[in-house]
């Protein structure tokens, strides 16, 4: 056990915070690559930690079921951790996401189970919650578990400190799923006295705030929830602002940034687009912060790459 442990510990990276000023936009952004974790997005930050935290509690022990529900980066996470640990894990996502994200899942040893497409993240939530009920598996519940945001107060926040030449951020811009990113990276900034200010990027195409049960996956942007989870609902982010970003533009940023060396996926396209136009709207020269949060190949099959 302790030898898995410290399997899952070793598979921590220092992702890259790079600024990057395309040529169209002429402002620059502080992105952080967290497309370089090992499975090949941020979520690898929130399964190690709650995982670790399972196993060192003793709520898990290597042979355990491990369950979650999520549009796909989340499960291919705990798929990598829970089989670093020896555990068996089910994804749960709705119908529609990428077939690479179900084959990548497959390939760790997981198991894929798909609720209907227009029942959106609440059916997998709900299914999640049933095998946990029923069979007994531990389920990390990411859109309620408070160590989702603890993850990016600790680690990316902490990483951010120590990398940022600055040694200020005025915005921090995210995507939300979960919401876990905007809010602790924010959280971990204001505490070490960065006044910073949270930038929620939305797409247009995902509508406006509504809760967690009516919400769905932007189909183009996936991974960003038009709904609000109950970590974004309670974080109260003092002066959060808010910047709807056309689809088109994201997903032309998108191929943009890749064109320019950066293997990503079309919410960081969003995000980027939506850090540029706070730059512009704060006025002077701001520090402005965002996460590339996973990688390209995973959208081949999608619009992205037609
Ligand atoms: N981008 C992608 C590709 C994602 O999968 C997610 C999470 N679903 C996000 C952005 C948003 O991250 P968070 O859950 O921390 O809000």
């Amino acid at each position: 056990m302790i030898e898995s442990l410290a399997l899952l510990a070793s598979s921590r990276v220092t992702t890259p915070l790079v600024p990057i000023r395309l040529p169209e936009y002429g402002v620059p952004v502080w992105c952080k690559l967290e497309y370089l974790n090992p499975s090949g997005s941020t979520k690898d930050r929130i399964a190690r930690y709650i995982l670790s935290k399972a196993v060192r509690s003793g709520a898990i022990a290597p042979g355990d079921q491990v369950v979650e529900a999520s549009s796909g980066s989340t499960s291919i996470a705990f798929a990598l951790a829970s089989a670093q640990l020896g555990m068996k894990f089910t994804a749960i996502m709705p119908e529609g996401v990428s077939p690479e994200r179900v084959k990548i899942i497959k390939a760790y040893g997981a198991k894929v189970e798909l609720t209907p497409a227009d029942a959106g993240i609440a059916a997998s939530i709900e299914r999640a919650q049933q095998i946990a009920n029923e069979q007994g598996a531990f389920w990390p519940s990411q859109f309620t578990n408070a160590d989702n945001a603890k993850a990016h107060r600790d680690e990316t926040a902490g990483e951010v400190l120590c990398q940022i030449p600055t040694g200020r951020v005025d915005m921090f811009v995210s995507g939300v799923g979960t919401g876990g990113t905007l809010v602790g990276v924010t959280q971990g900034l204001l505490t070490a006295g960065c006044q910073v200010t949270p930038v929620l990027a939305r797409p247009i195409s995902s509508g406006l705030l509504c809760d967690i049960e009516c919400c769905s996956f932007s189909k183009r942007i996936p991974g960003v929830v038009d709904g609000m989870s109950e970590i974004f609902k309670s974080a109260d982010l003092p002066n959060l602002i808010e910047f709807q970003i056309s689809d088109d533009e994201a997903i032309h940023v998108t191929r943009e940034l890749i064109r320019s060396g950066f293997p990503i996926g079309p919410s960081s396209g969003l995000n980027y687009l939506a850090a540029v136009r706070a730059y512009e709207q704060h006025g002077g020269d701001p520090v402005c912060l965002t996460v590339f949060p996973d990688r390209m190949e995973r959208y081949f099959s999608t619009e992205l790459f037609q």
